[in-house]
């Protein structure tokens, strides 16, 4: 084919056109309505949240703006709000949050396991670990054990201000790691951090090798971490599960989310009892068990419940809730028990729990029910209350 200049000129504009519109195109996806300012629920003083508004700071090209659409309280969040135990107040708090990306820094193009993002996308954060401590240098396998680990929700206020999911807008910066969940409901989103540290805590027994599909798995205290753990073992397909707790309620949605035994210790007299209970049910007691309390006495209880040769992980003491006496003959020697600890969640521990909340969904777990309290930004005081009375599973910010 033979072209002369004016069929150059005009291929030439058409392409200059076609380039026009498709950067149109772009500016459009990324020209995300964001307002001057925007709130945060700051808590400024032991439990007073107080609604602050800020102008949001440019990004740099390392950052992304985040509107928020919603973040679980955890226990985490109202131990700092009874009592400033880390020191941190003023603190915009909510580590367990999910939104939508309206701004992103141009060095940024993939989430933390590759996935290509861009505005629209929706995320979740997991932690910033420092690099640089001992944990960090020596054992690069197990960042959950950084010793000055980052995570939205606990960093103290700055110029930036927007560091917690309790607000309208977040901002991510630089080494952050976070996961693009596109094809998850909000409620769902919301329960991923927490999922995360129950899917840590049954990798934890996985590597004792005591916990197989057809474990006998004993779970005590049914928050939401206990029952995260109890879907997490179901979703594996681990039938045997006695669920322990003191509330009806928690017990059944235990039942709903698969357990097959449920004790509730205010109908026996003393632990004694309990334990006779558990044989009953197990004959030689539990293959594993999972302690899932934030109650001393609970943990002391627990190893009980553990036949000869058993496996336990604790997982309940995120805080210091104080000591607990057990007997190392009976409890520890003699019945050559296998103890994990458990410790927040690694990074890598993201991408399974995200594969566990698909896979929960798959065999009809109704994990979005965990959420039974939502409240707006403005309403978090009554949220954290509510949380204290220990009434509901799942509180959540949510933004409408
Ligand atoms: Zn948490
Ligand atoms: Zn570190």
């Amino acid at each position: 084919m033979e072209l002369n200049n004016i069929d150059i000129e005009s291929i030439v504009k058409q392409v200059m056109n076609q380039v026009s519109s498709d950067s149109i195109e772009t500016n459009t996806v990324q020209n995300k309505v964001v307002p001057n300012t925007a709130r945060v629920a700051m808590l400024t003083d032991i439990k007073k949240i107080e609604v602050k508004e800020y102008e949001i700071p440019s990004i740099n090209d390392d950052e992304m703006l985040i509107k928020v659409e919603g973040c679980g309280i955890c226990g985490t969040d109202v131990h700092e709000y009874k009592g400033d135990p880390f020191s941190l107040i003023p603190v915009v708090l909510g580590h367990e949050g999910t939104g939508e990306i309206v701004k992103i820094g141009k060095n940024i193009n993939n989430d933390t396991i590759g996935n290509n993002i861009t505005i629209g996308d929706k995320i979740v954060t997991s932690t910033i670990p420092c690099g640089v401590c001992d944990s960090c240098l020596t054992m690069s396998d197990k960042d959950n054990l950084c010793e000055s680990s980052g995570i939205y929700g606990l960093i103290p206020d700055d110029n930036k201000k927007f560091n917690g999911w309790f607000g309208d807008y977040l901002i991510i910066r630089k080494g952050s790691t976070f996961f693009k969940v596109n094809d998850m409901d909000l409620k769902t989103r919301l329960l991923i951090e927490p999922a995360a540290v129950a899917v840590h805590a049954v990798e934890r027994a996985k590597s004792t090798g005591l916990l197989s599909f057809n474990s006998t798995v004993l779970i005590q205290g049914c928050g939401p971490i206990g029952l995260l753990v109890l879907a997490v073992a179901r979703t594996m397909g681990i039938e045997n599960i006695i669920a322990v707790d003191g509330d009806v309620n928690r017990l059944e949605m235990a039942k709903r989310l698969g357990a097959k035994h449920t004790i509730n210790f205010r109908n026996y007299k003393d632990n004694e009892q309990v334990v006779l209970r558990v044989k009953e049910i197990t004959k030689r007691g539990a293959d594993f068990a999972f302690q899932c309390t934030g109650v001393p006495q609970a943990a002391a209880n627990i190893w009980k419940f553990v036949k000869r040769g058993g496996g336990l992980c604790e997982v309940g003491f995120f805080v210091d809730n104080g000591n607990c006496s057990i007997n190392p003959h009976f409890d520890i020697c003699n019945k050559e028990i296998t103890l994990v600890g458990s410790w927040v969640y690694k990074v890598s521990d993201y991408p399974i729990t995200l594969d566990f909340l698909r896979r929960a969904k798959g065999i009809n777990l109704p994990i979005e029910d965990l959420i039974t309290h939502e409240y707006p930004l403005d309403k978090l005081n009554e949220a954290m209350e509510t949380n204290m009375k220990q009434s509901g599973i799942k509180i959540a910010y949510v933004n409408n």
